[in-house]
């Protein structure tokens, strides 16, 4: 008899191991956990930027491979500083990043009735006092690392007296600073954050959420614990510098009535060079004007990044790449140039573009005659077909691609000698004219007509350039840029502001591209051949007139490259 041959198809599981899904791994195998449940918490205070982006790929990404969920959470408990426009803006972030959130987007603010009543517990079981010192008498009497600190005047009232109070500091019977709720902890812990933390302070601010129901809002660290235990979180992640935090998360969760406990771990935030990562301080840029909004192209946000033409895959694939760890993790700018650089050279289809123009008369092709040339799509895909180019008399080269004299390493056109149009003719420049500034105005050459995809014998043009008819094309825009800052840790120096670049944006208000260019989509992307992956804006381009941001350039080293 002949067994059945069970076939097991090997399933593709590219699934990244760090610390964390060991940890995972560990907690699964020993039954502390059945199900993987993360949680991306973004105070919406700010658009998200390139360092949130690593820990929505690590949440959303642990849930995926997994097969668990993954919460979108809002930290929302300082209403002066959020605006649903923030909410909004992250909720279209993380689904362009090709995540999905488990269930309804959640709200800390959706917990404001519990998280009240669980300062009432700790209230009734003496763990929480109502502080009338002010904000800077309660720094005051913290402490610092080399000296403890102080109990309040207020610490030991009666359990009585607080709920009394805390119920005044709810009814806006007191003015904001003058009393705040905290917690009986140790004034004289080594971490800070154990010394009586508040937990709830007193703010007249309208909540984009809950509107004018509250005045006291309680703080991220009572709130954070309490809204993962809350959601059945199993591993809540967030960045190195809660490390200690840890220490009062765990002690919320166990002096009140809650049913889970979530553990807390912590990773290194990224710290991208020539970008900030602050929400804080890329409000300055945006406010200040230093930048044309958070989705500047310039930006480092999400919403900059996929304006200037990075895709969602490579963005993922960047922050598989960087990793998830304790270490450090300071990152060059050219590891998220070669993921876009890699994703774009096989997706986006190759296009002609004469940046700065310089016209070419060829003198012994017929006048009114246009042929057209066909220019295949993309070289490593055929099945992506080919265009078909209008060639006449005149044409545009770039004005760096011509020189009247040059030695061998000039691999384009001179005075003299023959070079190659792309998809065309090979070309011989025979004299040029000048303005009264000494700079060439136009080129005259003669063409060969028997060299149309073909070698001719006798004639070896060394190189190959690019180029655009010069009726039969498109005007389009093309914004340059370069690194918005001069350092490579903006973030680093005293006063970051004083570190923008100038010349981090280059306008070219007149190129010539081919003509279907200026028919292109919003956030289309081409590859302008010997220049750089370029991507229609999605902001400024019309109808009329198509605007080109510079995505990367084709090299690595942008001076090489011929922009
Ligand atoms: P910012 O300083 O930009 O306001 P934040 O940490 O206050 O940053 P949140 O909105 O609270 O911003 O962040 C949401 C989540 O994203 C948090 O878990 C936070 O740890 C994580 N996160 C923020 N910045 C980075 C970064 N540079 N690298 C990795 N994770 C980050
Ligand atoms: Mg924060």
């Amino acid at each position: 008899m002949i067994m059945p041959v069970e076939v097991i198809m090997a399933e593709e599981v590219i699934r990244s191991t760090n610390f964390i899904t060991q940890i995972i791994d560990d907690d699964l195998a020993n039954n502390r956990c059945t199900k993987v449940h993360t949680r991306f918490p973004p105070e919406p205070n700010g658009y998200l930027h390139i360092g949130h982006a690593k820990s929505i790929c690590l949440n959303f990404g642990l849930a995926r491979d997994y097969n668990g969920e993954c919460n979108l959470r809002f930290d929302d408990t300082n209403p002066v500083k959020e605006d649903i426009e923030y909410v909004e803006s992250i909720k279209n972030d993380v689904k362009w990043l090709g995540f999905t959130w488990s269930g309804e987007p959640k709200y800390s603010s959706d917990y404001f009735d519990k998280l009240y009543n669980y300062a009432l517990e700790l209230i009734g079981k003496g763990l929480a006092y109502v502080d009338e010192l002010s904000p800077d008498e309660i720094a005051k009497y913290r402490g610092s690392f080399t000296e403890p600190g102080k109990n309040s005047p207020y610490r030991d009232r009666s359990i009585e007296e607080n709920f009394n109070l805390f119920e005044k500091m709810k009814n806006g019977e007191f003015k904001e600073g003058t009393a705040c709720l905290r917690a009986k902890i140790d004034m004289n812990s080594p971490f800070m954050c154990m010394r009586d933390p508040v937990i709830y302070r007193i703010k007249f601010a309208s909540h984009h959420q809950t509107g004018d129901k509250w005045c006291i809002y309680p703080m991220y660290d009572f709130t954070h614990c309490i809204s993962d235990a809350l959601e059945g979180i199993t591993h809540s992640i967030c960045t190195l510098e809660f490390q200690d935090n840890r220490r009062l998360y765990d002690w919320v969760l166990e002096h009140i009535t809650i049913d889970s406990h979530p553990h807390q771990y912590e990773f290194s935030r990224l710290n991208l060079e020539y970008s900030i990562t602050s929400k804080r301080k890329l409000h300055l840029l945006v406010q200040e004007g230093y930048v044309d909004g958070w989705d500047d192209p310039r930006m480092t946000t999400i919403s900059g990044l996929r304006r200037r033409g990075y895709t969602p895959a490579s963005i993922r694939e960047f922050c598989k790449r960087i990793g998830v760890s304790k270490q450090d993790n300071n990152v060059e700018f050219s590891a998220l140039e070669a993921c876009i650089r890699e994703d774009l050279n096989e997706h986006a289809l190759r296009r002609m573009a004469v940046l700065h123009p310089l016209k070419v008369v060829i003198e012994n092709f017929p006048e009114g005659k246009t042929e057209e040339l066909e220019g295949i799509n993309h070289p490593l895909k055929e099945e992506l077909g080919s265009r078909l180019l209008p060639f006449s008399r005149e044409i545009y080269i770039e004005q760096d691609d011509f020189r009247e004299e040059a030695n061998k390493k000039f691999k384009r056109l001179v005075l003299g000698k023959e070079v190659r149009l792309r998809y065309g003719y090979i070309i011989k420049a025979e004299r040029c004219d000048k303005n009264e500034n000494g700079e060439v105005t136009c080129v005259y050459c003669t063409y060969l007509p028997e060299s149309l995809g073909k070698d001719v014998p006798d004639h070896k043009p060394k190189g190959v350039i690019h180029w655009v008819d010069a009726h039969d094309n498109a005007d389009v825009e093309v914004r340059l840029y370069q690194n918005l800052f001069n350092t490579p840790k903006p973030g680093d120096a005293e006063d970051f502001l004083a570190t923008i670049n100038k010349d981090s944006l280059q306008i070219i208000a007149h190129a010539k591209a081919e003509r279907d260019l200026g028919k292109a989509h919003k956030g289309e992307s081409f590859q302008f051949e010997r220049t750089g992956y370029f991507c229609v804006d999605n902001k400024l381009s019309t109808d009329e007139l198509k605007v080109f941001n510079l995505t990367v350039a084709l090299k690595e080293d942008s001076s090489k490259a011929s922009v």
